[in-house]
């Protein structure tokens, strides 16, 4: 029976999309096409008035409700079965000040969008673009993104996506639009700040500042074969344990190439944040590794790089994406033979190892308990992905994601990166938050007393 959305539809200026349109399908799915939640209707805001249109109609109905961005959340928890999505992808407005070099950015902005304009289209007077504290991913939103931590090629340098959050407009369950700042509601701010995806309200719009950015870097990829691959992992290490410099940012990954066919290689990519010169030889211990299969580093603009890197993210693949934070001493040769024993064991040519993140630098710099982002000294990290196409592949590529998680577990040390969430974490509260926890309650309990905005790893009441 269709949902009787006429008093919704009398003010919306979006789309609304329910089971009975044939563009639910397209609207539904997930960059995890393992979800199958099917919501009652998928709202898509175009501005915040819709936004307080849907929270109203919602509560209203009694119908549950999830927040949707870019529906990159790794356990689909921007889904709700039989509820309301509200969908702020949309939300596209730019509002650039390029003399005191902020952003405010509508919920909906992916990174590139919003590079386009302050980093590709604006020049400082010192010849730099300004670049938002993006991540490689052209179709994650700059909400979900920053209100879970946020970490990219610029933050060792300049700072976490949340560390760079002036200041918020979001709706609350009551269908209020508050302006969150550092004088007005600075606890919610605070909360914002890496936990605001779990269950505070709406965001429609953030201001963020903005970081200079030259306009030729040194960056890209280079790859071994896996024979090399233990060796470059300690090199790496190397490389990043007790490091003071915090201008190179070099992630690492084992994918196929070519994607997703190829031979599983293990690519070290990313840039420095200064001259080229420079960034050469912070760069010349990884180079000097092995015999890579090719070695693509040069001069290249900061967005050309993020282009070229996004390019083989593959939207609607089914996924399972587990991981953590390595403890201190678990990134270790031990560790390493496990890791590439299992690479070469991937049941997919679309799953990938990823170790990217490297806490420290400014993100280092900014005390555990200044935001709600905890994971500030953690240096390395593992995302096991498994991503595959049939259903009839998911149970290989699930056991091959435990049997890694499993066989890693005491070299981890039981945090997570709470924009990699795991359903399967029955500790997620302690291992995405950690001693803020408590806190993050108090501040549920004020702004959301009826846990309108619940979803499995939402911040739950006190008590
Ligand atoms: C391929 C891929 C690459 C990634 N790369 C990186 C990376 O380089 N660095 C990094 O830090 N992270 C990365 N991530 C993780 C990503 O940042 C998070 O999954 C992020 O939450 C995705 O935001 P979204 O809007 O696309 O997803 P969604 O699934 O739409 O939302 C994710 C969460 O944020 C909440 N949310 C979204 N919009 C709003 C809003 N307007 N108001 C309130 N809550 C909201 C949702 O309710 C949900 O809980 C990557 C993820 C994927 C799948």
């Amino acid at each position: 029976m269709p949902l009787d959305l006429s008093s919704l539809r009398a003010t919306f200026q979006g789309t609304l999309v329910t089971p009975y349109d044939p563009s639910y399908e397209g609207a539904r799915v997930l960059f995890n096409n393992r979800i199958r939640t099917r919501p009652a209707v998928i709202a898509k805001c175009a501005d915040a008035g819709d936004v307080v249109a849907a929270v109203r109609f919602a509560r209203d109905a009694g119908l549950p409700v999830a927040v949707r961005g870019g529906g990159h959340h790794a356990s689909g928890f921007s889904l709700v079965e039989g509820g309301l999505v509200i969908d702020t992808g949309n939300l596209k407005d730019i509002a650039f000040d390029p003399g005191n070099a902020t952003v405010v950015a509508g919920a909906g902005c992916g990174w590139r969008e919003l590079d386009q304009v302050t980093y590709v289209d604006h020049t400082t007077p010192d010849g730099h673009g300004l670049a938002g504290p993006g991540g490689e991913c052209p179709t994650v939103r700059n909400a979900g993104y920053s209100l879970g931590g946020g970490y990219g090629f610029l933050s060792r340098t300049y700072g976490l996506g949340c560390d760079h959050i002036l200041g918020a407009q979001l709706v609350t369950a009551d269908g209020e639009v508050l302006n969150v700042t550092g004088d007005e509601h600075p606890d919610l701010l605070w909360a914002l700040r890496g936990a605001g995806g779990a269950g505070f309200g709406v965001v429609t719009h953030l201001a963020y500042r903005l970081d200079p950015v030259p306009r030729t870097v040194l960056g890209g990829v280079m790859a071994w074969s896996l024979d090399d691959a233990e060796e470059a992992l300690r090199a790496y290490r190397d490389l990043y344990v007790g490091r003071d410099e915090d201008r190179l940012s070099i992630y690492l990954a084992i994918a196929t190439d070519p994607y997703p066919d190829g031979e599983p290689l293990l690519m070290a990519y990313g840039m420095y944040v200064g001259p080229v010169e420079d960034g050469e030889q912070e760069l010349a211990p990884l180079r000097a590794v092995g015999t890579p299969v090719f070695d693509a580093f040069g001069p290249t603009s900061y967005t050309d790089l993020q282009h070229a890197l996004g390019a083989e993210i593959v939207y609607g693949l089914q996924l399972k994406w587990r991981g953590g934070y390595f403890r201190d001493g678990g990134f270790s040769d031990e560790a390493f033979a496990i890791i590439v024993d299992a690479a070469r064991r991937a049941p997919s040519g679309y799953s990938m190892l990823r170790f990217d993140l490297l806490g420290g630098g400014a993100i280092g710099a900014v005390a555990p308990d200044a935001t709600a982002f905890v994971h500030r000294s953690r240096l390395f990290n593992i995302s096991i992905i498994a991503q595959w196409v049939r259903d009839d592949e998911a149970e290989a590529n699930l056991r091959w994601t435990d049997d890694l998680q499993d066989a890693l577990a005491p070299h981890l040390n039981g945090e997570v990166y709470q924009n990699y969430a795991d359903a399967d974490r029955a500790d997620w509260a302690q291992a995405y938050y950690g001693a803020t926890y408590a806190r993050l309650q108090t501040i549920k309990q004020r702004y959301d007393p009826t846990d309108f905005f619940h979803h499995p790893q939402s911040i739950r009441l006190p008590g």
